[in-house]
């Protein structure tokens, strides 16, 4: 006899951490696409004539994301996806997943664009960590690779003018994010981590994060469930980053308290929802005056990296 909680008749797969419902695969996979999408509708995150960058390294939570946002879009005809791959410059890592990444995009049909530190600044990420360990830098080799990575996305979307950029950030991501913020004191991040896309400057392109919802052990079961494709090899600076310390706490967490995530972003969606609109459209943006991009910290973070490691940027950049 089934258990009362089964969804159906069909082989159990898997068990909902809330709930503690039995599903079987099929039901499992819509009830993730059901929940992206409700993720979509609830932030706004979608327009019918779109022009979505898609942050694609190849790894599991932008795979995941590559194949349900490409069946999704195919409801809005006028919109268009292109997955937009940043080449850090990490030997023996990225250098690996480019080639996976071109089979997957020429699968699903995607425009695929791939731009590297080395054409867009002149120097590859392990140049950079080496000339920051020689000086003893203080910025972590993740801090210094999201500051450039995400100059790097935005310059590759500005070139085929996206009009929104899509990340594969999870459940797990969004919640170590707002934590972080919390520890940090960084009243303003914490704020701006909206996840509705906000036109904060009309040069700057909205970011949407459709898998907010959507928790990381989720994300493996339905690559696995569809049997996606995916890199899992570690990247050899992951170990410095801070947030390391938030993930292991919030995994903790979540593990003794399973809606600890959800709770976290859930929180912070009534905080956002308290504020005036204005605080959180009116972030001052300006100019750098060295390379030009809208930033809220003159010089840019990037301009102020390169500065401080006194490392010239190539002529590509300025
Ligand atoms: S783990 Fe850190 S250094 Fe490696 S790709 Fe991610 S952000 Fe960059
Ligand atoms: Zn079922
Ligand atoms: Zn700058």
């Amino acid at each position: 006899m089934l258990p009362s909680s089964h969804c159906c008749s069909n082989l159990p797969f898997t068990k909902t951490s809330h709930s503690q419902m039995v599903l079987c695969k099929n039901h499992f996979i819509e009830m993730i696409e059901k929940r992206v999408r409700k993720s979509i509708t609830k932030y706004n995150m979608l327009e019918k004539e779109d022009h979505i960058g898609l942050g694609f390294s190849g790894g599991k939570d932008s795979v995941v994301l590559i194949h349900i946002l490409s069946s999704f879009l195919k409801k809005y005809p006028d919109s268009k996806l292109t997955a937009i791959t940043i080449d850090e410059g990490i030997k023996g890592y990225r250098d690996k997943c480019l080639n996976l990444t071109r089979k997957i995009t020429k699968h699903y049909q995607i425009n695929h664009i791939i731009l590297s530190f080395k054409d867009l600044y002149g120097v590859t990420l392990d140049q950079i960590i080496n000339i920051s360990q020689q000086k003893n830098f203080s910025l972590s080799a993740c801090a210094m690779c999201g500051i450039l990575r995400r100059r790097a996305i935005d310059h590759a979307g500005k070139g085929i003018k996206v009009s929104k950029i899509a990340t594969a950030h999870n459940l797990d991501d969004e919640a170590q994010s707002i934590l972080l913020n919390i520890v940090r004191g960084d009243s303003k991040k914490f704020i701006r981590l909206s996840r509705n896309p906000i036109q904060k400057h009309r040069e700057f392109i909205p970011r949407i994060r459709p898998f907010v919802r959507i928790s990381e052990p989720e994300i493996v079961l339905y690559a696995h469930a569809k049997l996606l494709e995916y890199h899992s090899f570690p990247c050899p600076y992951a170990y410095s980053a801070m947030r390391n310390d938030i993930r292991g706490f919030l995994s903790e967490m979540e593990r003794k308290r399973s809606q600890t995530l959800i709770n976290i972003v859930n929180l912070h969606d009534k905080i956002l929802d308290l504020l005036p609109n204005t605080e959180i459209m009116t972030i001052p943006l300006d100019k750098c005056s060295k390379c030009g991009e809208i930033s809220n910290k003159i010089p840019c973070p990037v301009c102020k990296l390169f500065d401080e490691l006194g490392i010239e940027k190539s002529s590509l950049h300025q």
